[in-house]
């Protein structure tokens, strides 16, 4: 109705430093409610046209700029976000699903962090030299930006991630035209509210909204993007691959996970179970970095699934914007269907559901009642070639299953397509250092989960990615390397 229709927030894309409204939009639903509440553009070739003409135009001025100057609007970018951080918490919060805790404290602090840690590790790079004096010559590599890159990010983390690509992208010099999930596009809208005030030049980062075959192939497609950084599913990044090989681009690509933590009997169970509980359910287990398969050493498997299902029912699931829920909402209904029917092909197998789906009830609140909710799940007795075991659930479903030897567990949390994030919980350290080599895995956290330092490669192996993000690796992506042999 058009009482509906006018309380709609309808966002706009953001070329050459204006907001411009599209001829068609996608509708975007509050994941809670299940209400649509917002209208997003369905952007196509046109919109990423003047996206990329803007950003072209922008390049020349940008890049003869110097890192520090560069920096210091960073910096300012970051100030603006953690001016507004209650407002970008809120927004994402209600967009997602996700819980205004987990927005409040990791996802907004993170994308002002992204700035400024970008802004800092600008300034600090230092290229390559070489002699050959036998032959009086010296070598050296010199860096520059590439030009205009394409970001596309995915709706689980929407500004965190989107922001870990647009910093390092303009700290180095580039012009952006990034593209949000057409489900989450929110708070990248209103971060391009603050652009202006921080500095940014008109042209220098342009959103263009809309969905993955519309807008995102034809940025892909563009022949004046050299650079795609994608992060989503493997599936897509198949695709994105296959549409850019026509111009040869440069992709950096961060992928699905299938995670493994790995529990031998000597690990401290008080510091593992909670620490296991977050990084299976954290953000409703939409985090590429969560544990979706849980190998138990057979002396502590029977205490381990006992203290860990008791503890998987105390999080509570509920309206997201009550800070005392741990579990808010997933991100559509369709994805919500989609992680339960796993639920239901283990059962058909004959694997044991603990607790969640189909085991325990799910009160709502009233407003809350045809939100995407779910509990958290935890399944045991699956196989390992169970789709349980094998494919990406990216929801709040976890299995458990349990291991004899360091060899075995080793072959058997290997033994999937993906190779993104594993744990190993041990207080044995020679243990520890001997599984974390022979882990297939971009990342390995040891008697913890989501510890980061930004300056160290993050990325996934095998199917989970390719190539590397973070304070060295993000730079040698985002700028074009060149050797100089200098004869005197
Ligand atoms: P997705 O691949 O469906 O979409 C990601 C983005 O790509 C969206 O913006 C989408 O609109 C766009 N897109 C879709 N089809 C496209 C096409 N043909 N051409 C160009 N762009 C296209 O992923 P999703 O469902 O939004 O996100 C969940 C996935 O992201 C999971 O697999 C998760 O593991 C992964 N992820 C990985 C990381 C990482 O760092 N490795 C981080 C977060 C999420």
């Amino acid at each position: 109705t058009m009482a509906d229709s006018k309380a709609l927030l309808v966002l706009e894309n953001f070329i050459a430093g204006k907001f411009v409204p599209c001829s068609s939009y996608v509708d975007s639903y509050n994941p809670s409610t299940g209400d649509v509440y917002c209208r997003v553009p369905d952007s196509g070739k046109e919109e990423v046209e003047a996206a990329v003409k803007a950003a072209k135009a922008a390049f020349p001025i940008w890049s003869s700029k110097s890192p520090l100057e560069r920096s210091q609007i960073l910096n300012k970018l970051a100030d603006l976000i953690e001016c507004d951080l209650e407002a970008f918490a809120q927004a994402e919060s209600k967009d997602q699903g996700k819980t205004i805790t987990f927005a409040r404290t990791v996802d907004i602090p993170r994308a002002a962090y992204n700035f400024r840690f970008f802004a800092s590790s600008i300034l600090h790079h230092k290229t390559e030299c070489t002699e050959m004096a036998i032959l009086g010559c010296v070598h050296y590599t010199s860096r520059a930006p590439v030009g205009v890159a394409g970001l596309i990010v995915p709706w689980n983390l929407p500004l965190y991630l989107l922001t870990w690509k647009i910093a390092p992208a303009i700290a180095c010099g580039n012009t952006v035209v990034a593209k949000p999930s057409e489900m989450t596009s929110v708070t990248a809208w209103m971060m391009c509210k603050l652009l202006e005030k921080a500095g940014v030049p008109p042209g220098v980062v342009n959103v263009v909204f809309g969905t993955g075959t519309k807008a995102g192939e034809a940025l892909v497609c563009h022949p004046d993007v050299p650079l795609i950084s994608f992060t989503g599913s493997t599936l897509t990044a198949q695709r994105i691959m296959e549409k850019s090989a026509p111009y040869c681009k440069r992709l950096s690509l961060e992928l699905g996970g299938k995670n493994p933590a790995i529990i031998f009997d000597d690990a401290d169970l008080n510091q593992c179970i909670p620490t296991t509980l977050r990084s299976s359910f954290a953000n409703q287990g939409e985090i590429c970095l969560c544990t979706s398969r849980i190998f138990v050493q057979r002396g502590i498997y029977s205490e381990f699934l006992k203290r860990f299902v008791a503890e998987a029912k105390k999080w509570k699931v509920g309206n997201p914007s009550d800070s005392a829920v741990d579990v808010g909402a997933l991100i559509s209904k369709e994805h919500l269907e989609k992680v339960r029917s796993y639920v239901k092909k283990a059962q058909a197998e004959g694997a044991r559901v603990l607790c969640g789906e189909g085991v325990d009830s799910l009160a709502l609140p009233v407003g809350n009642q045809k939100g995407y909710f779910m509990l958290p799940t935890v399944i045991a007795e699956v196989k390992d070639e169970s789709c349980c075991m094998q494919e990406e659930i990216f929801g709040p479903v976890t299995c458990v299953v349990v291991f004899d030897t360091e060899e075995e567990v080793i072959k058997r949390a290997n033994g999937v397509k993906y190779g993104l994030a594993a744990t190993v919980w041990s207080s044995n350290v020679g243990r520890v250092h001997r599984v974390a080599q022979r882990l297939q895995s971009g990342l390995v956290w040891t008697n913890c989960w989501l510890v980061r330092d930004l300056n160290l490669p993050f990325g996934g192996m095998k199917a989970s990615g390719l190539g590397r993000e973070g304070g060295k690796d993000s730079y040698e992506f985002f700028t074009e390397v060149k050797t100089i042999t200098i004869k005197h």
